[in-house]
């Protein structure tokens, strides 16, 4: 691609991205440089584009900070500008600072919230990634432990319960099986007061089970779905081991 001149010119304002960073990037004109180094003479502070060794587009600028000028500008980048890839990564920043401050706050709320002033063409590259962003961020800062590789892990109180209060760990065999049932693995069901209402007042009942979907430790994951007039719910159970009576299942979960 032939680019003749950069997008941003002396004078240009910046915006710095990942400050807290060792190395902050600086955004202007739709491209990205990672900061390098100060000039000692001038103080200058000297940025490389992201693209690296691939790129030998620089700037300089009079300073680290957002708002900060560009001084100089040295080499013409070798490909287009990217405004998307910009704002993805304010948008990322934007997700990292809002988990952290808010650990209560689900990733799909984050989500929704950060994407909320996103662009049409950002939102429609999907948010998988940002989902995996603020997943990490959270388990950097211990606030969302890591996904259980087997069945043997205590519920974390947070996702006991749903917004309200509400339980939504409506029974773990691991602590709750009071009546001493002898269990071969463990039970963990999941749902709320109201699917519970809805399944208590269901015209018909169904349920299936996926070895495949089962959860890393789990044999199974049971699904039981209910129908009331045309509505249907459903409410989650996932079992250890396949050969769990649905008699257990009934007197635990619909008998609740
Ligand atoms: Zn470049």
């Amino acid at each position: 691609m032939d680019i003749d001149e950069n997008t941003y010119a002396i004078g240009d304002r910046v915006r710095i991205s990942n400050e807290t960073y060792k190395k902050p990037i600086a955004q202007v004109g739709g491209y990205e440089f990672k900061w390098s180094h100060e000039a000692q003479s001038t103080g200058h502070s000297y940025w490389n584009c992201v693209n690296g060794a691939k790129c030998p587009a620089v700037i300089y600028t009079d300073g680290k900070t957002s708002d900060s000028s560009i001084v100089q500008t040295k080499q013409i980048h070798n490909h287009a500008p990217d405004p998307l890839a910009v704002e993805n990564r304010v948008m990322r920043n934007h997700g990292r600072r809002l988990a952290s401050s808010n650990p209560q706050l689900s990733t799909r709320r984050v989500i929704a919230q950060v994407t909320a002033t996103a662009s049409d063409a950002l939102r429609s590259n999907g948010t998988s990634n940002l989902a995996r962003t603020i997943r990490r961020q959270r388990q950097r800062e211990r606030l969302e432990p890591p996904v259980p590789r087997t069945a043997e892990f205590e519920i974390p109180n947070q996702y006991k319960t749903m917004e309200d209060g509400s339980p939504f760990v409506l029974h773990d065999s691991s602590t709750d099986n009071i009546d001493d049932i002898q269990i071969d693995g463990r039970i963990v069901i999941l749902g709320s007061r109201e699917t519970l209402e809805m399944l208590a007042n269901a015209t018909n009942i169904g349920g299936d089970g996926s070895f495949s979907r089962a959860p890393l430790g789990f044999t199974q994951f049971y699904s039981i779905f209910h129908q009331f007039l045309f509505l249907i719910g459903m409410f989650i159970c996932v079992l250890q081991m396949m050969n769990q009576e649905l008699g257990i299942l009934t007197k635990h979960g619909i008998e609740l």
